[in-house]
């Protein structure tokens, strides 16, 4: 059986085709700039094919997936006969709102349901919707299923998901804490029950994905009860670009005395803050340790507030669950920052957290890096979220 996973943005789309046979991936690409131009990197990565990597027109997103079908079954560049040995094909999609606590196969009726979470996600559901129209038009009746970025953070008790304003705001409009990278925490949180031989229903797990964007899941039983995003994905940890936890008092005093418009101020708080905001340097955390390596000290200050951050929001979590038995790092920065997993583990002394050097250099695998002696575990688990969804369209669909 072969699932086709596609990860839709307004000008982009990025896909997987996986073997479920033994979960390979037999080949990944991406269309860039669709509705500009258009650009297809497509990869082989079974049978010796070579890599497709040109401009091709793509006025919609309609033309970028036909290109991706015309690639996957091509003669020269392909990796199946025919579209026929596609069986189903899952989309990322952003938010679920609470409409959806799980995955699910789309028709119509979840359609119409995606339209209505729109408004909690504007930037991005519409761009995921459009690309499952798009599959949809070319694809026919190939079953298709949707997996959300928030479904996971649905088990959050009310004391977790409520904002302390009007009561009225989260019946009537729905405003309440969502939470993000759900598909990635659920993904890490399972693999380290699998690594720590125990249920995941005995285990009280800590997940930090920290990459451009990062948050923090407190994962009690298989059951997120916490998570540091919130009603959008700006808050929680400063992130690359974005600011995380902010005084609001301090959007209104920006916007007075610098004469900022409410998009202008947002566009700050997204694109403009975060380590790249403090430091001035850049948003990559390859360059920060470099800019500090040298001394730049605001490169400097802004690597040491995220550790910071990361360090006192676990603790917050071992508070919320009255404890914790493992805690993992995966994304960018947690799968590849030894430095960065070492200073953020500083703040774990007093659970009796010890780091083994030589683990924590390490990388690419899965990776249990506390001593055996260590009281609570650390692991690195590198993140897969094409295959979380790949295995939940294969539940659903076959
Ligand atoms: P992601 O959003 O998960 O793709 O993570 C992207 C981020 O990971 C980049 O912006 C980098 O800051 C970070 N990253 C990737 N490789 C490294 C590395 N070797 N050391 C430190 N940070 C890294």
């Amino acid at each position: 059986m072969k699932i086709l996973v596609i990860n839709a943005g307004s000008s982009s789309l990025k896909y997987q085709l996986i073997d479920m046979e033994n979960e390979s991936v037999l080949a990944k690409g991406l269309c860039e700039r669709i509705g500009i131009d258009g650009h297809l990197k497509h990869s082989p990565l079974v049978g010796g094919k070579p890599v497709f990597d040109e401009d091709l027109a793509m006025p919609t997103h309609s033309e970028a997936i036909a290109a991706v079908i015309d690639k996957l079954t091509s003669a020269e560049y392909g990796v199946v006969a025919d579209m026929k040995e596609i069986d189903a094909v899952g989309h990322r999609v952003v938010h679920g709102g609470e409409k959806f606590a799980s995955s699910v196969k789309i028709d119509d009726a979840v359609m119409q349901a995606l339209e209505e979470c729109t408004p909690f996600a504007p930037l991005h559901n519409p761009a995921n919707i459009t690309g499952i129209n798009a599959c949809r038009k070319v694809m026919g009746d190939v079953p298709m299923v949707a997996v959300f970025d928030t479904a996971f953070h649905q088990t959050m008790p009310g004391k977790a998901f409520m904002y302390a304003i009007p009561y009225e705001y989260y019946k009537n409009d729905g405003i309440r804490r969502y939470g993000f990278h759900g598909t990635s925490h659920r993904y890490v949180s399972s693999r380290c029950a699998e690594l720590m031989g125990k249920p995941i229903e005995e285990l009280k797990i800590i997940s930090c994905h920290m990459g451009n964007g990062s948050s923090i899941a407190a994962i009690d039983g298989g059951k997120c009860v916490d998570t540091s995003m919130g009603f959008t994905p700006l808050v929680g940890l400063p992130m690359g670009t974005r600011c995380g936890d902010l005084d609001n008092g301090v959007v209104q005093f920006i916007m007075n005395k610098y004469g900022l418009s409410i998009d202008e101020m947002l566009n700050v708080l997204n694109k403009k803050s975060g380590v790249l905001g403090v430091s001035g340097v850049s948003s990559d955390f390859r360059d920060l340790d470099n800019a500090a390596a040298e001394g730049n000290e605001r490169a400097q200050l802004a690597l040491d507030m995220f550790h910071y951050w990361v360090g006192k929001v676990v603790g917050s979590y071992v508070a919320a669950m009255n404890g914790v038995d493992a805690i993992i790092f995966t994304a960018g920065v947690g799968e590849n920052s030894k430095s960065s997993r070492a200073a953020i583990a500083e703040y774990f002394g007093y659970l009796g957290v010890e780091i083994d050097p030589e683990a924590n250099s390490k990388r690419g695998e899965d990776i249990m890096i506390s001593t055996p002696e260590s009281k609570v575990k650390v692991f690195v688990i590198p993140t897969n979220e094409e295959l979380v969804i790949a295995r939940d369209t294969k539940e659903i669909c076959c």
